[in-house]
């Protein structure tokens, strides 16, 4: 397509993206973002949670080469943190950055020296936490008997609570099931529906919450259970696995402690360090979880420090979360695979390790097509589609290209979901519904597509 030099460029600016975070000790990000370059800068509050207060989100459109050059010299710089770096879809490179308090003037200072466009998207970013976090109170009462909803984001008991909910109210339906413990000893949950039949029926995973911070993912995953439980027809044909949190620890942690919080919350040091090194080096928390994954692992654009936020773990599938996933997948075996992060809006293919297209290339694109037209026709929002590697940038030892390579599922997808950059992750629980209801649209062209496919094999 007539975009793959914009995107064969934009692959070029985020590989020298992730050599200066590498050099500098920090991590690339899916959401091409930096945070140990943040993490001395946040302060913590009386109750020991990370304050944004006066950190500043910046939107930034550099157009000349010079220009886009200059942005990418901020990772990895003190008090500058990437959430976002990619193509839009006319072809111009769009950045946003989380800026410190402290750092505030160096950098739009420099963005001025250089003659870059910027806005300024959130003013202060710990007033944009609070506003959500007031929408969070009184949430978790919904074993005594108040009704789960989909105007506030939930802490983990109340969306292991609805789980719960379904399973009792539709026995014939829906089922509960544990696949395993997280680092810190939480259930990993996973809600099966599908009506019960006698032959085996094909299966579609969907997960949520991988990392921890995009909070619109799990909500957008309990909406689509509210949805489907309903729909019997679908679940005549098809068997649904949910994971609304694939990454509890996290999650919760990103409620407690630190909003921005991405990783699992596994502890390591930095492996074949030198003894002197080792010494100097702290261990420090979490994995991402979705580096963490036995296709590829280790190989591209995935950090060893294990204080970054890319964090690749010690071996594949060092962190339960991801081993217990990859476990139950492996048996499930199911036909189609999605999952959910945030943000941009991006409807992703395999591959996530190389440029090469995947053998079903072809499939793929036809029903990615169709996933995004549907969500267009629901909600009027555009999301771009193409493989991993080609919209974003190379990434490895991703549940993505396991689930393609390793499961061999023909139909996985990543999504990024909303928004644009108006709030980041930091997304107004207004646009839960209209998230979930985008998304379910979309399952159900893959699962179309995948009931077909099975049917004709
Ligand atoms: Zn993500």
């Amino acid at each position: 397509m007539a975009f793959s030099r914009a995107t064969f460029l934009l692959a070029a600016l985020l590989a020298a993206l992730l050599v200066v975070t590498s050099v500098q000790g920090s991590g690339q990000d899916e959401d091409a973002l930096d945070r140990e370059s943040l993490q001395e800068d946040v302060s913590l509050d009386n109750d020991h949670a990370v304050s944004y207060k006066g950190y500043k989100l910046l939107s930034v459109a550099p157009v000349t080469k010079r220009q886009r050059k200059s942005v990418i010299r901020l990772a990895g710089k003190q008090g500058v943190q990437f959430w976002l770096a990619q193509r839009n879809a006319t072809g111009s490179f769009v950045a946003q950055i989380l800026v410190a308090p402290g750092a505030v003037a160096r950098v739009t200072r420099r963005l001025k020296d250089k003659g870059v466009n910027f806005k300024i998207v959130i003013q202060d970013l710990q007033n944009a936490i609070n506003n959500e976090v007031t929408s969070l109170r009184d949430t978790d009462a919904i074993e005594s008997g108040r009704p789960f909803v989909w105007d506030k984001f939930h802490r983990l008991s109340a969306i292991y609570a609805y789980m719960h909910q379904v399973a009792r109210q539709h026995p014939e339906l829906a089922e509960v099931k544990t696949i395993g413990k997280s680092t810190e000893g939480r259930d990993l949950l996973v809600l099966k529906l599908g009506r019960k039949s006698q032959s085996v029926k094909p299966a579609m995973w969907i997960d949520g919450g991988v990392h921890a911070r995009e909070w619109i993912s799990p909500a957008a995953v309990t909406y689509i259970i509210r949805e489907l439980q309903k729909d019997t027809g679908l679940l005549n044909k098809m068997d649904f696995y949910l994971m609304p949190v694939a990454n509890p620890d996290g999650y919760e942690y990103s409620h407690t402690k630190d909003r921005l919080w991405r990783k699992t919350r596994s502890m390591h040091r930095a492996a074949n360090a030198t003894k002197t090194a080792l010494k100097r080096s702290r261990p420090c928390y979490g994995v991402d979880a979705n580096r963490n994954w036995d296709s590829h692992w280790g190989q591209r654009a995935a950090s060893m420090d294990p204080c970054s936020n890319n964090y690749q773990g010690p071996h594949p599938f060092s962190e339960p979360e991801t081993k217990a996933a990859s476990e139950f997948i492996l048996r499930l075996a199911p036909v189609a695979y999605l999952s959910l992060h945030s943000y941009s809006q991006l409807w992703l293919m395999p591959w996530g390790h190389s440029d090469e297209p995947s053998r079903h290339d072809l499939q793929l694109r036809k029903v990615s097509l169709k996933a995004v037209e549907a969500i267009q026709d629901v909600s009027g929002h555009t999301y771009q589609t193409g493989s991993i590697n080609t919209v974003l940038y190379p990434i490895s030892g991703s549940s993505l290209d396991w689930a393609h390579e390793k499961a061999g599922i023909r139909y996985a997808f990543l999504v990024e979901l909303g928004d644009t950059g108006d709030y980041g992750f930091v997304l107004p629980a207004s646009e839960i519904e209209p998230t979930g209801k985008e998304m379910l649209a979309a399952v159900r062209e893959v699962a179309k597509a995948a009931i077909e496919d099975a049917k004709s094999k």
